[in-house]
């Protein structure tokens, strides 16, 4: 049998793992930070008839630059972006790794504070950019000071904010994003996957475009919007990035099953988006039932919650999984991820919790 390593591979990636979050088939699966509930009916017939209006046509290309879906993603954003700032992809990983291979590379550096998204550093890695983790401050924060400091120091071509921040959930202080755009000679990114369920008061880097024309902010439908299986992620930038990433995205990179599908869906957004309240409750509920039980735990954003745990968090982890519920080990010593779901997901997560706790484990 032929093995990796017998293959010609490239060096730097000898050696690696893929990205794997464990999909195993359990009772609750509260480890990949996805919507826990399925598509409205409502929504399944339109996104279905929006399908079926393409099939006749799948002899042709799709709309290689998905104009419409772009002016419809400009429209849900707001903030007076038109289809020239917005550029769509399959999944805010897709889009991510295009601004990479525009903005990275060979003999460039990515810059992200970790912990962060898992996917970043791979990201970089996959298009041959040298990757610097930047350290984050105390219980995960990240001052103006500590980010312009490590910016300052390593001049990186590509910065990665995330915010609100995967693994932690905490969203960034805007001054954080104003402060690396000032000093940072090359690209600034903002991650906010999770931005639909930012706490009241927050401010999205979108408000902060207008005459920056370095700063990106990635957005994605796969969680407030739960459409995680149809891959639409996206980018909201100055026109002039957009036409960056052209230079890089795989001709008809976006199907047509993907762009009809993904535009009904936003039609129909909500019925959809009618689930972030209720998963925001989640969210706090499991952080204010886990702090009454005495764990530490940071401040969420997101729609998941980062826990400590006593002990190796492998075994932590282990235990969640033999009482049926499937957390994340990100990899931090001592810490584990929980996605916030239904309220009946989150009884399942407390209970494996509470008898965890009480047999001593
Ligand atoms: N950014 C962050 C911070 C994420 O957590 C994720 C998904 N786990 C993504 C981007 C990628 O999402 P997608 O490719 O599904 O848009």
């Amino acid at each position: 049998m032929t093995r990796l390593e017998d293959l010609p591979i490239r060096d730097d990636l000898r050696g690696r793992s893929p990205y794997g979050a464990p999909q195993l088939d359990v009772p609750v699966r509260l480890n990949t930070n996805e919507n826990s509930y399925p598509v409205p009916d409502e929504v399944v017939e339109a996104i279905g008839k929006a399908v079926a209006a393409e099939l006749r046509d799948l002899n042709r290309y799709p709309d290689r630059d998905a104009l419409a879906l772009r002016a419809d993603l400009a429209a849900y954003l707001g903030h007076g972006l038109t289809t020239e700032g917005v550029w769509a992809a399959n999944g805010s990983n897709e889009i991510q790794q295009q601004l990479l291979q525009a903005f990275g590379g060979p003999g460039r550096v990515a810059l992200g504070f970790v912990p962060a998204y898992s996917m970043h550093p791979l990201l970089a890695l996959g298009t041959g950019t040298r990757w610097v983790p930047a350290h984050r401050g105390v219980d995960f924060g990240l001052t103006v000071d500590e980010a312009v400091a490590q910016v300052r120091e390593h001049r990186p071509d590509v910065v990665f904010l995330c915010s609100p921040n995967n693994p932690t959930g905490t969203a960034l202080d805007p001054a954080v994003i104003s402060a690396v755009l000032d000093v940072a000679p090359g690209m600034v990114v903002v991650d906010e996957a999770y931005a639909e369920f930012a706490r009241p008061g927050t401010v999205s880097a979108l408000a902060v475009l207008p005459g920056h024309p370095r700063l990106v902010v990635t957005r994605t439908m796969s969680k407030a919007f739960g459409f995680a299986g149809g891959r639409l992620g996206y980018l909201a930038a100055d026109p002039a990035v957009v036409d960056a990433v052209q230079l890089v995205r795989l001709p008809y990179h976006l199907s047509a099953l993907t762009q009809a599908a993904a535009r009904a869906a936003l039609a129909h957004r909500d019925a959809l988006l009618g689930t972030v309240a209720a998963i925001m409750q989640q969210r706090d509920r499991i952080v204010t039932e886990l702090r009454r039980r005495g764990l530490r735990v940071a401040d969420s954003d997101a729609n998941f919650v980062l826990y400590a745990v006593d002990g190796d968090q492998t075994l932590a982890w282990q235990a969640m999984l033999d009482h049926g519920v499937l957390v994340r080990d990100v990899g931090l010593p001592g810490w584990l991820r929980v996605t916030a779901g239904t309220p009946a997901e989150t009884d399942a997560f407390l209970a494996a919790i509470d008898q965890i706790q009480r047999a001593g484990l």
